[in-house]
């Protein structure tokens, strides 16, 4: 893709990390971080229930549907989407304010909330996620246990919806092996990072 747009001088470059529910992506940028700590991931709002180990500020903002939806009304958002029943959006102010500090800054979001992004900042580089294959994909939600069988078969059926967008991505990655995916990403936010500065 040809890119028209560039971050202003001295300002963080915006990556968006899309991939369906289940292909690792949480892991693999659990791992990117530890290698690139100078990166931001912004801290998401939900209204679904914690995980097991899940813990609030730090994994998510978990919040009630009206404390949610008064932040959709202050324009508290950069985005907010509905993914499975539940509302889940990027906190607008942190990631400003790291990009502002010149900090890399990763959205790990669902399609919509990446569709709404890529509109208000097209100068975002967007990364996508992919299970080896389907079945890995199923396999994988269904060994992870945290899901009842019928959310399961939900989150599988908006990762074949989410391909064709998947399609029109700046780069396009598969999830086989952890270390070697977040390798992956390190060289892609590195090189796009370098390219911005000096462009
Ligand atoms: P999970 O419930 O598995 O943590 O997340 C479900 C989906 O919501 C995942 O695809 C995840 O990337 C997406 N998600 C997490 N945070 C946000 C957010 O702030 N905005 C949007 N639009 N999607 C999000």
């Amino acid at each position: 893709k040809r890119r028209t747009t560039r971050v202003k001088a001295n300002k963080g470059q915006l990556f968006i990390i899309c991939g369906p529910s289940g292909c690792g992506k949480g892991t693999v940028i659990k791992e990117l971080l530890t290698r690139e700590p100078d990166i931001f991931l912004s801290v998401s709002a939900t209204t679904r229930q914690p995980r097991e180990g899940e813990v609030d500020g730090v994994h998510y903002h978990f919040l009630k549907t009206e404390q949610f939806e008064s932040l959709i009304g202050e324009e508290g958002f950069l985005e907010h989407a509905c993914f499975c029943g539940n509302y889940y959006g990027t906190p607008r102010k942190p990631v400003d304010d790291h990009m502002e500090n010149g900090h890399p800054v990763v959205l790990e979001i669902e399609v919509d909330g990446a569709e709404q992004v890529r509109k208000l900042r097209p100068d975002a580089v967007t990364i996508y996620i992919l299970p080896p294959s389907l079945s890995e994909l199923r396999a994988r939600l269904v060994g992870r246990g945290t899901e009842a069988p019928e959310v399961v078969e939900k989150r599988l059926a908006r990762a074949v919806e989410e391909i064709p967008f998947a399609y029109t991505c700046d780069y396009v990655v598969t999830n086989h092996v952890v270390e070697e995916t977040a390798d992956a990403l390190r060289s892609i936010i590195r090189s796009q990072s370098f390219l911005n500065k000096h462009m």
